[in-house]
């Protein structure tokens, strides 16, 4: 029988969790459960990662990890056990569909029926913050050629053998030119080998309200991290309730299934939970290994519950006829063998695998130092002031160039009116045609620390096969 490791979690958690196996163990579906401790409890033990060693042995045995909802314990020390899983094991893909359940569970939008793609490595996610001066701190947004190969094609071929018909991109990539202008840059060569594939482009702002307002414009989307994390929650949401999606994280070797929900503290212990989200995760699981009888029996159960008007506290029209987790959970267990009449019935068929090709590098281009960005702490004065001391640390291969603060140009030229922080960023540039080595950029900086500044970082200025490989300044 196959091992599936089981997480119940914290708050909601172990109710639906003991509900969904509950429904699983009755739908007599072959697999062993083997329990897992992670989350609040471990946390608090004193693992700041909230995931035992022996927990990391279950999962590499069982591979498949179904899991309930976890409290991430609030202030410093503690890692987000969500994305140490999710990276950890490689599970690049966190699929997320959502359809309306119209006219069962009351939702605004009838037509919504969209699965989200959405990456789950990188992007903010990779926690890496400094506080870097008095006044400022910074998260670093990292996204990388292969993280977006790898997601976007991967929305492809699930659409392909979802039969879906059209894949939307949403990105920023009118302001991050850099990191969001790569995911949709690789979107666009991407979807060139899907000439049968509809495909367009949002900026995530307008798409986020056109999803909540006209979600029949959408099929699959395909975003980066952060902005798959907000729009699934909108589009469960405004299908009836965050409680009724699940997702499945998928990576080359290892799955996870879980809700899209968290541990919803404020109704834990309750009774009020609906586990449907984790239900559909637990489907999600049995198709990806290769069952079909056990999830289309599960599946129709839970439709035919929904349409005979049984809801959890959060779907329902009327709040004084909710059922409690346990009266749900009943509910569908008394249907298992029942087909839907209002909903269509489903018959789940073998899962034709999704495979991705393996990322090749890209010839390597020619990487050339065409000057550094010091970023400096100085509380001392104004932008010229700053220019002066700046300007006696220039030499022949660097000289200053520009300063900016937050972003916004303040020398040469800048505006009395803009406000300022204790955080500079200044523009070393080399003249045409030097390049220096790395070396310069150290003894730029010992210059500088004569001169009286504290430089808190540096970022390299390169130039790949010629072309610019950073943002340009304002006013540039
Ligand atoms: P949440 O999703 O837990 O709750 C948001 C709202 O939705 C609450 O009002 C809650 O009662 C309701 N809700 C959520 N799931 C429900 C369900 N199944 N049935 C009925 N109502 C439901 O979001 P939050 O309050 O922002 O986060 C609470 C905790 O969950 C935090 O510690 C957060 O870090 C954690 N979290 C964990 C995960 C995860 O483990 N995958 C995901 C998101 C948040």
């Amino acid at each position: 029988m196959k091992r599936i490791a089981v997480a119940h979690g914290d708050g909601i958690g172990p109710e639906i969790m003991d509900s969904v196996i509950e429904i699983l163990q009755k739908a007599q579906v072959p697999l062993e459960f083997v329990p897992i401790e992670i989350g609040e409890k471990v946390y608090l033990s004193g693992v700041t990662s909230g995931i035992a060693p022996e927990a990391w042995a279950v999962l590499k045995d069982c591979r498949v990890l179904l899991k309930a909802p976890i409290t991430t314990p609030q202030g410093g020390g503690y890692k987000s056990l969500n994305v140490t899983l999710r990276k950890t094991l490689g599970l690049f893909a966190n699929v997320r569909p959502v359809r309306a359940l119209h006219p069962h569970v009351p939702t605004r939008h009838p037509e919504l029926d969209v699965v989200i793609v959405r990456e789950n490595e990188e992007d903010l996610y990779a926690g890496i913050e400094h506080r870097q001066t008095q006044e400022v701190y910074q998260c670093l947004k990292l996204i990388s050629r292969p993280g977006c190969e790898r997601i976007v094609r991967y929305a492809f071929e699930y659409a392909r053998v979802n039969g879906r018909k059209k894949v939307s991109c949403m990105t920023k990539d009118n302001i991050m030119k850099a990191t969001d202008g790569l995911f949709h840059k690789v979107f666009d060569e991407v979807a060139k080998g899907y000439p049968d594939i509809m495909t367009d482009h949002w900026i995530i702002d307008i798409g986020t309200a056109r999803m909540a307002d006209t979600p029949g414009l959408f099929d699959v989307v395909v975003l980066p991290n952060l902005y798959g994390d907000i729009l699934s929650d909108v589009v469960a949401q405004i299908a009836g309730s965050v409680g009724l999606a699940g997702s499945a994280n998928i990576g080359a070797d290892f799955a996870m299934f879980e809700a899209i929900h968290g541990s919803a503290p404020d109704i834990a212990g309750k009774g009020l939970a609906n586990p449907s989200g984790l239900l559909q995760s637990a489907v999600m699981m049995l198709l990806q290994l290769g069952l079909t009888a056990e999830p289309t029996r599960i599946q129709n159960a839970w439709l035919k519950t929904l349409e005979d008007g049984c809801h959890t506290r959060d779907m329902a029209r009327d709040p004084q006829k909710a059922l409690s987790t346990q009266q749900f959970t009943q509910a569908v267990v008394e249907r298992l063998g029942q087909e839907p009449r209002h909903f269509v019935p489903v018959h789940f068929g073998a899962a034709e695998p999704i495979r991705i090709p393996a990322y090749v590098r890209a010839k390597t281009q020619t990487k050339a130092l065409v000057g550094v960005d010091v970023f400096v702490e100085w509380a001392e004065g104004d932008a010229n002031a700053l220019a002066r001391m700046l300007q006696t640390a220039d030499r022949a291969d660097f000289s200053l160039n520009m300063i900016t603060n937050r972003g916004v140009k303040v020398w040469p030229q800048g505006f009395d009116e803009t406000f300022c922080t204790d955080h500079w960023r200044c523009r070393f540039l080399c003249p045409e045609g030097l390049h220096p080595k790395g070396d310069a950029v150290a003894q730029l900086l010992l210059r500088l620390e004569s001169a009286g500044l504290e430089c808190i970082k540096t970022e390299n200025l390169y130039t790949f096969d010629a072309v610019p490989g950073y943002s340009l300044g304002q006013g540039q």
